[in-house]
């Protein structure tokens, strides 16, 4: 099985759905490979800074993120035993003066399908989400029990994990 993208990008989190998001946008078919099933926990302290806000508008998850996610963040603390320090964050910019905390599981899978949406419909390609590890085959990964590797073919690959 042989597909022809404009791009391929490895990995489905917030790096990776935002370059597909803008990609698509731009017209190009992107193939976006995750090895794991969204939604998916991810180890992370989960605060979206305010300067991140306007990024996320433009890739369209901003009122959700605000709808989804925790209060805003306005304080930051210290704790050391029963010892706590704390202060005021100072505001970013008026119009997204505070960030916020919104879990991994939500932040990249509402990231993901909006990569999907922004491809479906306006190319011949999609935006994908397919099974794919760079090392070996794995039971899920398309046509591998058949006994033959799926090809992604582009002129373009982008390695999105951290
Ligand atoms: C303890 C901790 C706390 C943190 N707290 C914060 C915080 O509060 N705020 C903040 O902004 N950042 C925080 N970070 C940093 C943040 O987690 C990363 O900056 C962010 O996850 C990077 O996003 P990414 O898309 O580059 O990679 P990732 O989020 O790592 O996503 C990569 C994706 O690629 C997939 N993948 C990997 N290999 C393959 C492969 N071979 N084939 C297919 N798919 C593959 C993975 O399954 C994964 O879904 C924290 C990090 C840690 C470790």
């Amino acid at each position: 099985m042989t597909a022809t993208y404009d791009g391929i990008i490895i990995g489905a989190g917030p790096a990776g759905s935002s370059a597909a998001i803008l990609l698509a946008r731009a017209g190009w078919s992107v193939a976006l490979l995750e090895a794991k099933a969204f939604p998916r926990r991810k180890v992370c302290g989960e605060c979206i800074a305010a300067s991140n806000l306007p990024l996320l508008e433009v890739l369209g998850v901003g009122a959700e993120i605000r709808r989804r996610a925790g209060p805003e963040l306005r304080r930051v603390a210290l704790w050391r035993g029963g010892e706590r320090i704390s202060a005021p964050l100072p505001a970013h910019t008026d119009r997204h003066p505070w960030g916020y905390a919104l879990g991994r599981e939500s932040l990249d899978a509402l990231l993901l399908a909006r990569a999907r949406s922004s491809g479906a419909g306006r190319r011949a390609h999609p935006t994908e989400r397919r099974t794919c590890s760079l090392s070996r085959p794995t039971s899920s990964t398309p046509g591998s029990r058949r006994g033959f590797w799926p090809y992604w073919l582009s002129p373009a690959a982008m390695a999105a994990w951290s």
